[in-house]
């Protein structure tokens, strides 16, 4: 009876939740205790719905998993322990049994993404179980609040959002003010194309972003934060709210944690989709209930933030980093990454290549690492020709970028971003021109149109583009949209109109014969 349940259960999860990961899990040391959970993202988008099964150490990976093939899996592997080799992920006749030895996953490094795929996101003693909370613990119990702050510092550990500003100068900043209330904000607000790293932590692992938020408070001393969710995340707000519903009721959160002196209250909010709202001082407006507008700096958001006190503001991935430094130490996250950019990022795989998906590989990976080893190359064997790194306020990199260490720094000499970490993978076939007529189209619809360089360059740069794309274009063209460019970068208030020209200018310059032909064909 026991087994005909979860064999029905785990039979409506895979009907009823296409593309999002099962973990089957069989415990059976003596052959009872069997159990099926769903879990958080694995990563490996191109292949879902998978089904990891789990038998003490012994770990079997499913792909592409129909109810058609439940009672199989069921019935081979769970009852009688063989394995289905149809359902295993298989390269070149090679079948890969292990999660880990499928190049996909064999390549990475994950830190941030540690516990996707593998833990049920929704149980707070599943996260206990698997180490979780004993940073926090550590860091309130065993170090000052000075040593958790230089720490993070020490560890070099920089803004996952997009900028790179080191996060242990921010939270010295925000600790030496004079103002005693103090607020800790994660910036949840995704809204790049292509981008969907934060909305698979907060969906698959929405514990260690508390316990990255609630250590950055116990080291300013703040006692509320806010995480600014997009709008279009509904699972990330749901597994965040019961998160923090089981978290109160243990008292992990709430007044006077564990019995000490550390007040820490978390509060949702939900932004309404807004590009624009994912800048730090229009995220901070929107929280407050305002309209969601840059505004002048300074006073930058360390001094007067959220409600004009001294405000903490990271991203999702950067509060995900912070448990791993402080149980394991500034040294031992030096190991990973670049000098100038230590650690782990998370990229999302899209476009035209092989294995589309969620990854997490040291910083300074290269291109051919990230795109051919672990994306699998190109679809159907078509031929790359760019990426477009950082979405709409980054920029294309080409062939000869592919051995280049990516970093923070590194790719800024390529006149591009890591941004938050979107990659959108093109083939020969794409057209760049209309490329950069996308990312255009995209932020000047997401200007919030309060300065008059991002206002009105935008559309002018996107009439220009879209006369180009439909034949109307002319080459004196191309000299005005560099010049409104650099009038728009220089003068724009905000990071999304000072970096809105970037997709059009990287283009221009790598791939400038298109434009011209474009012009030239259609006369
Ligand atoms: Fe708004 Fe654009 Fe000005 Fe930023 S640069 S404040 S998005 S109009």
């Amino acid at each position: 009876t026991g087994s005909t349940k979860i064999y029905e259960e785990f039979l409506e999860l895979v009907k009823n939740t296409p593309g999002i990961v099962l973990d089957f899990a069989p415990h059976d040391e003596d052959g009872e205790h069997v159990g099926v959970k769903k879990t958080g993202c694995q990563g490996f988008c191109e292949l879902g719905p998978l089904v990891r099964i789990q038998r003490g150490d012994e770990v079997i990976q499913y792909v592409k998993v129909q109810p058609e093939d439940c009672r199989e899996i069921f019935e081979e592997t769970v009852v009688r322990g063989e394995i289905v080799d149809h359902l295993l992920y298989t390269k070149k006749d090679v079948h890969y049994k292990h999660p880990e030895d499928i190049p996909f996953m064999a390549k990475q490094t994950r830190i941030v993404l540690e516990n996707c795929g593998r833990v049920d996101a929704e149980s707070l003693d599943e996260y206990i179980a698997s180490g979780g909370f004993e940073a926090l613990n550590k860091a309130m119990f065993e170090m000052s609040r000075d040593e958790v702050i230089d720490e993070v510092d020490r560890s070099g550990l920089r803004g996952r959002g997009g900028g790179g500003f080191p996060c242990g100068r921010k939270w010295k900043q925000v600790a030496r003010q004079k103002e005693t209330v103090r607020y800790v904000v994660c910036n949840g607000d995704e809204g790049d194309p292509g981008a969907f790293m934060d909305g698979s932590v907060m969906e698959g692992d929405p514990f260690k972003l508390i316990e990255g938020m609630m250590i950055a408070a116990y080291a300013v001393k703040a006692a509320d934060g806010y995480i600014y969710v997009r709008a279009e995340y509904p699972m990330s707000v749901a597994r965040l709210r019961h998160a923090i519903a089981q978290l109160e009721e243990r008292g992990l959160l709430g007044d006077n944690i564990l019995g000490t002196d550390f007040s820490f209250r978390l509060h949702i909010n939900r932004g309404a989709g807004a590009f624009v709202c994912g800048e730090g001082s229009a995220l901070t407006a929107s929280i407050e209930g305002k309209r969601g507008m840059p505004r002048v700096k300074p006073p930058r958001t360390v001094e007067k933030g959220l409600w004009e006190k001294p405000t903490v503001l990271n991203n999702v991935e950067t509060y995900a980093n912070v448990p791993k430094i402080i149980l394991q130490g500034a040294d031992w996250y030096r190991t990973i990454g670049t000098e100038g950019s230590p650690g782990t990022k998370t990229f999302s795989l899209t476009g035209a290549i092989e294995n589309t998906g969620l990854i997490e590989v040291p910083m300074g990976s290269t291109l051919r690492e990230i795109i051919f080893d672990i994306g699998g190359g190109l679809k159907n064997g078509a031929q790359f020709k760019a990426v477009q790194i950082g979405g709409p306020s980054g920029g294309c990199l080409t062939e000869k970028h592919l051995d280049e260490p990516l970093d923070f720094d590194s790719v800024k000499k390529f006149d591009a971003i890591v941004g938050s970490g979107g990659m959108v993978v093109m083939d020969t076939n794409t057209c760049m021109v209309e490329v950069a007529r996308f990312f255009m189209s995209f932020t000047q619809r997401e200007s919030c149109g309060k300065c008059v360089p991002c206002r009105e360059g935008t559309k002018r740069m996107l009439e220009i583009l879209e006369r180009i794309v439909a034949g109307e274009g002319r080459m004196e063209d191309l000299d005005q949209l560099e010049e409104l460019a650099t009038m728009i970068r220089s003068m724009a208030l905000c990071g999304l109109g000072k970096s809105a020209p970037l997709p059009v200018l990287s283009t221009l310059k790598t791939f400038r014969e298109e434009y011209e032909e474009h012009i030239r064909d259609h006369k």
